[in-house]
């Protein structure tokens, strides 16, 4: 699933091209995506309007509209992906296309329709916004805060990181490279961490999502960028997919178990 670094990687993309175009022509293949309006409404309310900004906010999209008209809130979650091309194409999986006024498409793929897109005139109308953490690579996330909602909690780091009322935009690619750069054992409770651990576990975030963003994120499965390339963070995964491997850090092999239903890769020698 696109965590942090590919939906910013996918928006830092979009932004460079789309600002102050409009949507000259809408194309739904398949209106299962569309969540939250009838087909008409959706393409009604976007037809003609011209895109002001491309905000990320956790794991959604959220392509601002010019003089308050909303906006459209694009979630990738599993499969959705969002390609920028200045051919018109149709794979299979795609399901929307926008033609905008820049001679450029914009479309939608989503081979499995876990991914959503929605059209709102406030943000606080979809519940994802209104239930989700700070940002951990804005200001708002400071390592206090991060303290204070992390002491009292009794379940695991790893599945804690994931929460995204406690975090936004952390995955489970990114909860493990977290946890080995952190040094600390997935299975921990968040509560049995010391002060120095969460410190430690805080600077962790910031560095490993600062460093994926930068490398365009990672591909795994289906995410791709803007321009329907792979992300270069596959290659300096430290843990995750790397079951049996050495450890880059130690030299002896990764572990996997599978905590809360999700595979967890750790180095047993390098987190305690
Ligand atoms: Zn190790």
């Amino acid at each position: 699933m696109p965590e942090l670094p590919e939906v910013e990687t996918i928006r830092q993309d979009l932004a460079r091209h789309i600002l102050r175009c409009s949507i000259q022509k809408i194309i739904v293949y398949d209106r299962r995506v569309i969540r939250n309006k009838t087909l008409k409404n959706f393409t009604d309310r976007l037809m003609r309007k011209t895109i002001a900004a491309v905000h990320r906010r956790g794991k959604a999209l959220i392509f601002e509209l010019e003089k308050k008209f909303g906006f459209l809130v694009v979630q990738p979650m599993m499969t959705g992906q969002l390609v920028y091309s200045k051919e018109e194409f149709r794979a299979s999986a795609t399901k929307v296309r926008f033609q905008l006024s820049n001679g450029h498409y914009l479309h939608y793929n989503d081979s499995r329709l876990f991914g959503r897109l929605q059209m709102v005139a406030d943000l606080s109308e979809l519940k994802y916004f209104r239930s989700i953490g700070p940002e951990p690579l804005s200001s708002e996330f400071t390592c206090e805060g991060f303290k204070k909602s992390l002491k009292p909690r009794s379940v695991p780091i790893k599945a804690l990181l994931m929460e995204h009322s406690f975090v936004a935009g952390i995955g489970n690619i990114y909860a493990s490279e977290i946890l080995f750069q952190g040094g600390i054992h997935p299975n921990r409770t968040a509560r049995s961490l010391n002060d120095q651990e969460i410190t430690t576990l805080y600077q962790a975030i910031i560095k490993v999502l600062k460093e994926a963003v930068r490398a365009r994120g990672t591909s795994f499965r289906s995410y791709r960028d803007g321009h329907g390339q792979e992300g270069r963070y596959s290659k300096k995964l430290m843990v995750y997919g790397r079951e049996r491997a050495n450890c880059f850090s130690c030299a002896r092999p990764i572990n996997k178990i599978i905590l809360r239903g999700r595979s967890t890769f750790f180095c047993p020698n390098c987190q305690k």
